[in-house]
């Protein structure tokens, strides 16, 4: 094949040494990548175009396990409730209940999604600072477990509970102080300032709610194991407190989620595999200090919301490369065909980019755009690669935890999402938007139509 001729540019290589963005590979070294779990990208791409999301079962499978043997390993008492938003595909949530998980929602549309997979009405663990009155009448009728954000949010409970003629269970959502900065007070009610325990008393004085649980989630991406510590600490000592007050039996701590993956977060110039604590050493804390902190014979069930650590490392993302230029400051700038519309996590993660095939020539530092015709759509403003032609592909990842959430229809239509089975077989699970999929819900009024259209 003829070599396209390419304007020659003077550019510094960087090798192996530390620097202001951490370390750089080698300018020879590259990550190539033409399978996932033994289907070929090239065979993707041909089947279902680009860009494309693909999902390994296997991946997801395993890292469910992994965390979930690391809980039940060290406390007798542990469920799971996945959190759909920070993936609610039907296929990732399906895997994930046939792995046991309960389904934790915030919003109705999430508890309507989870109860049409199939999942009880009192599998479902139901935040958020927003439930309207009318979830909430869904919620308690079928038994779910509804963690309060608000005082309104209590006095609305006890008028469903008076209208229904029940005393549902119910928990309150905790914020704290964990030493997890910012702090995240603007959900649940305060622990320190004695928020929290007025909230409590405000239950028990209504008499119409029976107080059963304690939910608290300190953050995302929490690379610090001592603020769960901290958290469960907090929690066990308060639910003690309320159970001799007022009399209340706390079945369960749920201390949400927030366990990082093995993404690289902007900033943060050392490799995941250096800062991420290990699913273990986090588990350990966090079993440690219930089981240090609880009255002999009380294991509370201790409930657990991970999203981003079990699914963001099964994802992955193939885009192709579309154009090139190179930029006035010396840079190699692609144009890929995915950005930002579906890659949300760009803002704050700089991904593993691989590519599909060998190519010679050396690394240097580049720009991944997106197809955007938006300055933001940056995918990655420091990827350091080797001359890439014109439709080679890029693998991108970990993408599996809120983009396929957050993803927006902007500008392009959403690409097709497969989902990889054990077996190595090839499943849609989600197909790319069509023109009518955007349009089916627009209304034009019959005095703007244009030629008889
Ligand atoms: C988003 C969210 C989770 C999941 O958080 P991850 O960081 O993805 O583990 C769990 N619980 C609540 C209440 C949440 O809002």
């Amino acid at each position: 094949m003829k070599k396209a001729y390419e304007k020659p540019a003077i550019f510094k290589l960087h090798t192996g040494m530390m620097n202001k963005f951490g370390s750089f590979a080698s300018p020879l070294s590259r990550k190539i990548r033409k399978e996932i779990d033994g289907v070929k990208i090239s065979e993707l791409v041909e089947k279902f175009g680009t860009p494309l999301f693909v999902f390994s079962e296997k991946a997801l499978r395993s890292k469910f396990r992994e965390i979930k043997r690391a809980f039940t390993t060290r406390y007798p008492n542990v469920e799971f409730s996945w959190s759909y938003k920070t993936n609610y595909l039907d296929a990732i949530c399906a895997i994930l209940h046939d792995e046991g998980e309960t389904a934790e929602v915030v919003s109705e549309f999430e508890y309507q999604k989870a109860r049409r997979l199939g999942v009880r009405g009192n599998e479902i663990v139901f935040n958020g600072p927003y439930k309207p009155v009318d979830a909430l009448k869904v919620a308690v009728a079928e038994g779910a477990r509804i963690n309060i954000d608000t005082f309104e949010e209590i006095a609305d409970l006890e008028e469903v509970a008076a209208e229904l003629g029940i005393k549902p269970k119910v928990a309150i959502r905790l914020n704290m102080d964990t030493g997890i900065h910012p702090q995240w007070s603007r959900f649940g009610f305060n622990l320190e300032s004695g928020q929290a325990f007025d909230a409590v008393k405000r239950i028990a004085f209504g008499g119409k709610l029976e107080l059963a649980g304690l939910h608290c989630h300190i953050g995302t991406f929490i690379l610090e194991p001592k603020a769960y510590e901290t958290e469960v600490r907090k929690m066990v000592d308060f639910a003690y407190k309320v159970e001799d007050e007022f009399g209340f039996k706390i079945e369960y701590i749920d201390i949400g989620g927030g366990f990082p993956s093995k993404n690289r977060l902007k900033g943060v110039y050392l490799p995941p595999e250096v800062v991420v604590p290990s699913i273990d050493e986090i588990a350990d804390r966090i079993c440690s200090a219930l089981l240090s902190s609880l009255r002999p014979g009380d294991f509370p069930k201790l409930i657990i919301e991970s999203g981003r650590a079990i699914v963001d490392e099964a994802g992955y993302l193939i885009a192709k490369v579309h154009a090139t230029k190179r930029l006035p400051d010396g840079r190699k700038g692609y144009i890929l065909d995915a950005g930002v519309n579906i890659l949300f996590t760009a803002f704050w993660y700089h991904f593993n980019v691989e590519i599909d095939r060998e190519v010679q020539g050396p690394s240097e530092p580049c720009v991944l755009y997106g197809p955007l015709c938006m300055n933001i759509d940056v995918v990655d403003e420091l990827a350091y690669l080797p001359p890439l032609p014109r439709g080679t592909n890029l693998i991108l990842s970990p993408v599996g935890a809120y983009n396929v959430t957050q993803w927006m229809q902007f500008i392009r239509y959403r690409p097709n999402v497969v989902l990889i089975g054990q077996n190595g077989e090839v499943d849609l699970i989600r197909e790319a938007e069509t023109l009518e999929d955007i349009v089916g819900r627009e209304r034009l009024p019959e005095r703007l139509k244009l030629n008889g259209n």
